[in-house]
């Protein structure tokens, strides 16, 4: 039987609240601004559905050799998932889940057609990992990573490759790839769980678009403004018994629909990545005790998309409709977690 113990858990997602705003983190985590309630949104944002289901299904598919029906199921597993959080919280839309689960069934079956397998020797696993104290000597004893892994990859040298699948508007380019902290992190966490070397991080970005059919003018010839896959293009052409357009064929060929990005990390980078979960740990800490009064810090970049924008700054304290939006529930730093990762309230 696991033995309980008082762990703090750190998601990448809530060190992301604390870095980007205090305030956020506050609504989300501790209660400071909420009287000491944290607050869950009742609505899980399309996007974050869209890419917990696209993981899913992305890892489902690699990991069993390109099972389309494996890929499938795990898409609605997770769906279903979601859409009995949605219903629990009074918030369930049929129409909007049939939208989305049509929108990812198109995405996959592009994918599929067009993506080549990685070989995923491990699946989906959370990692709960103590991180450095603040003097680096010693682990700490209550604060853990908790990293959510889509799949490692194991090399022909034997080194592990952490392998990310992730659903975008737009492709990231590389050199923003290579600064983003959570992969460091989470190459990080696997070295120090496993004690096996780590080659680096694969991250693999689809773009969160369905390619369309061929677009045709009204004398049946293929449009020059084109959606779709170059060979669809092609095809057309073909069936016409006609020439493509080389200029459209040259652009169909250069659009991105997905990106592989191997990230290659140095024992440095992975030690480095240790000290920054120290610092993330300490004021995690500090915001948790009160130690630190949450700064709010706006940004027509940050604000627009954040979950508590309709009570931030002003609406905090209004009870109806912070509860029309959100549920209540114990900071985190009070809720009981068991070492082996399992939330038991
Ligand atoms: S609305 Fe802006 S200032 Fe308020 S919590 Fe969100 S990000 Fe911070």
């Amino acid at each position: 039987m696991a033995v309980a113990a008082m762990i703090r858990p750190i998601s990448h997602t809530e060190a992301s609240a604390a870095l980007d705003c205090q305030a956020k983190h506050a609504f989300a985590y501790t209660g400071q601004l909420t009287g000491g309630t944290a607050l869950k949104p009742k609505s899980t944002a399309p996007i974050l559905r869209e890419g917990r289901a696209w993981g899913a299904a992305v890892a489902a598919w690699h990991s069993s050799d390109g099972d389309t029906e494996r890929a499938r199921a795990a898409l609605e597993i997770q769906l279903s998932l979601d859409a009995a959080d949605q219903e629990q919280a009074g918030v369930y839309d049929p129409d909007e889940h049939a939208t989305l689960t049509t929108h990812l069934h198109g995405l996959l079956d592009d994918y599929v057609l067009n993506a080549e397998l990685i070989r995923l020797d491990r699946l989906e696993r959370e990692l709960l990992v103590a991180i450095p104290s603040r003097t680096g000597r010693a682990d700490s004893n209550r604060y853990r990573l908790q990293a959510y892994i889509d799949g490692v990859h194991t090399d022909a040298d034997d080194r592990d490759w952490i392998v990310e699948f992730k659903l975008r508007r737009k492709l990231t380019p590389f050199e923003l790839i290579a600064k983003l902290r959570q992969i460091r992190w989470y190459a990080w966490a696997w070295r120090k769980e496993t004690g096996r070397e780590i080659a680096g991080v694969i991250v693999e970005e689809r773009l969160n678009a369905v390619p369309k059919p061929v677009a045709f003018k009204q004398d049946g010839l293929p449009s020059k403004v084109q959606s779709c896959r170059p060979d669809a293009y092609v095809a057309a052409f073909d069936d016409l018994d006609l020439d493509p357009d080389p200029d459209i064929v040259a652009k169909l060929q250069a659009k991105e629909w997905c990106k592989r990005h191997p990230l290659v990390l140095s024992t440095a980078e992975l030690d480095e990545a240790g000290r920054q979960l120290a610092s993330v740990g300490s004021l995690i800490q500090q915001l948790d005790t009160g130690a630190l009064f949450p700064i709010r810090n706006p940004s027509p970049l940050r604000c627009p998309g954040c979950a508590f924008r309709d009570v931030c700054g002003g609406n905090e304290g209004d009870t109806e409709l912070v509860e029309a939006l959100f549920e209540r529930r114990p900071p985190k730093h009070e809720r009981k977690e068991e070492v082996n990762g399992t939330r038991v309230r």
